[in-house]
């Protein structure tokens, strides 16, 4: 699975923006790494500097010197729609007869095609396959005829999907949040101005308070002058569909998502885990860096109750709780590995266990997912060859039986294990002793929400919006488009 790009917006009173979208997208670089962008206004103009790869490599003090101007965007990326190269690495930006624009876009539309091929026929030129250009363009056609509030309430009554958008019009800076609010957006105020972006922690690197998310559906517009910012309600839904994925997998455990300390949120999965799954082994212990906060609440909670649910008695001490396996960080990631020999081969060197703590003892390993399987079959092939005398596998999320349509690229269904298989069936291919999910239930129950407050499209297979050929848990459906009539150059 990966992250699927961060968003960020600033706007500043005097002081230029590019050090502090710099410093803010080197916060959210585990949400992206193809792609890193800034794209500023200094009033008069705007200046862009986009390129492939991490952004320590793609900036450099030069390049932060010619981004002038004290408002801006910035953006980094892993690609979702549109190719892997850099006409789709962002921010997108243009300037049309209604202005300059630059646009960072975290999310997937899933009716981008039509309002190209709408938008294309009465003369616009795309430049890239990606939806942000789609986005770009209908927004720019609309500021011919609207101030900045409508066109934008135009545009998303439009588009269909998962946005969360920073945009800057000319000198000003504003960010959207897709009607579901189903990728995060949050306000931040900086010693001198004001600041969005995707996560929380972007606002800490650059000393700032978090305000509060951006609701769903809202549209904020920072003022230009750094003082303050207004708020417009735009769309207003009965349910949200918030990705859940974001408080289990994507977002740094610093951040804090629609309210909730990330960290704080896996901690309490955890519990939630051993409260439904828990089994009596001699350790548990996290597989490195993604288990880990599951595995403390697990652990935590297991020192409290044993797995019958009874309160443990003074003398019971209980689960211990251990790192039993060390991450080398050097190694590439498993998923570029083009075949599946060579994917086995990373786990082993990506991961080495410490052999006094797993030695004829019984180990319960705990992980945030299983997306094909690989990973955690070799995992117990690893802890077995180093002695566990069982391995038992707790993962802190329910299934993963479907793709994600909303920016996530996670695999095909023919990829997922769970797709086609029962949880006895892919315990026994992994060659766990025992494998427990957590509930979709408990998810819900963590994270405060209603079930229809979330998107679950991964691990139920319907999802919160209109989807070609995929169910639905909710009453939704793509906008009617209303066929544009004006020449491109009205
Ligand atoms: S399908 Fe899964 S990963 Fe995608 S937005 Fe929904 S919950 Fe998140």
């Amino acid at each position: 699975m990966t992250e699927k790009c961060g968003v960020v917006g600033v706007s500043l009173d005097g002081r230029d923006a590019a050090r502090p979208l710099y410093y803010a997208l080197y916060a959210l670089q585990h949400r992206g790494q193809e792609s890193a962008g800034i794209v500023t206004h200094d009033g008069f103009q705007q200046h862009s500097h986009v390129d492939m790869g991490l952004v320590g490599d793609v900036f450099d003090a030069d390049d932060l010197e010619t981004l002038n101007g004290s408002a801006g965007i910035g953006h980094v990326r892993y690609p979702t729609a549109g190719s892997v190269d850099s006409s789709c690495a962002q921010p997108f930006s243009v300037s049309f007869k209604s202005g300059s624009l630059g646009l960072s876009h975290n999310g997937n539309l899933v009716n981008a095609d039509e309002i190209r091929e709408e938008l294309a026929a009465v003369g616009h030129a795309f430049t890239s396959d990606g939806d942000t250009e789609v986005i770009a363009h209908d927004l720019a056609r609309n500021l011919l005829e609207e101030d900045l509030v409508r066109a934008v309430k135009h545009t998303m009554s439009r588009i269909h999907g998962s946005y969360a958008l920073t945009i800057s019009h000319d000198d000003t800076v504003l960010g959207v949040r897709d009607p579901q609010g189903n990728r995060p957006l949050c306000i931040g105020k900086l010693e001198d101005g004001y600041i969005l972006a995707s996560e929380s922690a972007a606002i800490d690197t650059l000393d700032g308070e978090l305000v509060r998310d951006v609701r769903p559906g809202e549209l904020v517009v920072l003022d230009d002058d750094g003082a303050g910012f207004d708020s417009y309600q735009l769309v207003e839904t009965e349910n949200t569909a918030h990705c859940f994925f974001e408080h289990v997998y994507f977002a740094r455990p610093d951040s804090i998502i629609d309210e909730q300390l990330v960290y704080e949120a896996r901690r309490n999965l955890g519990r939630k885990l051993w409260e439904e799954s828990g089994v009596e082994t001699d350790v548990v212990m996290p597989v490195p860096d993604s288990g880990r906060a599951f595995a403390s609440g697990y652990a935590d909670a297991a020192s409290e109750t044993t797995a019958d649910g009874e309160l443990r008695a003074d003398e019971d001490d209980g689960v211990e709780f251990a790192e039993g396996l060390m991450k080398n960080r050097y190694v590439g990631r498993t998923f570029i590995m083009p075949t599946q020999d060579e994917r086995e081969r990373a786990v082993r060197l990506k991961l080495n266990p410490i052999k006094s703590t797993i030695e004829g003892k019984t180990v319960t390993v705990i992980d945030d997912s299983i997306v094909r399987g690989t990973t955690s079959m070799q995992l117990v092939q690893l802890l077995k060859d180093c002695g566990a005398e069982e391995v038992h596998v707790r993962i802190g999320a329910p299934e993963i039986v479907a793709p994600c349509y909303m920016g996530i690229d996670m695999a095909t269904r023919e990829e997922l294990i769970a797709s086609d298989k029962s949880t006895a069936e892919i315990r026994d291919t992994i060659g766990a002793d025992s494998l427990s999910y957590l509930s979709t239930d408990a998810v819900a129950d963590v994270l405060g929400k209603e079930r229809i407050d979330l998107c679950l499209g991964c691990v139920t297979g319907e999802y919160p919006y209109d989807i070609e050929g995929e169910e639905t848990d909710r009453d939704v459906s793509r906008p009617e488009l209303e066929g544009r009539t004006l020449h491109a150059d009205d």
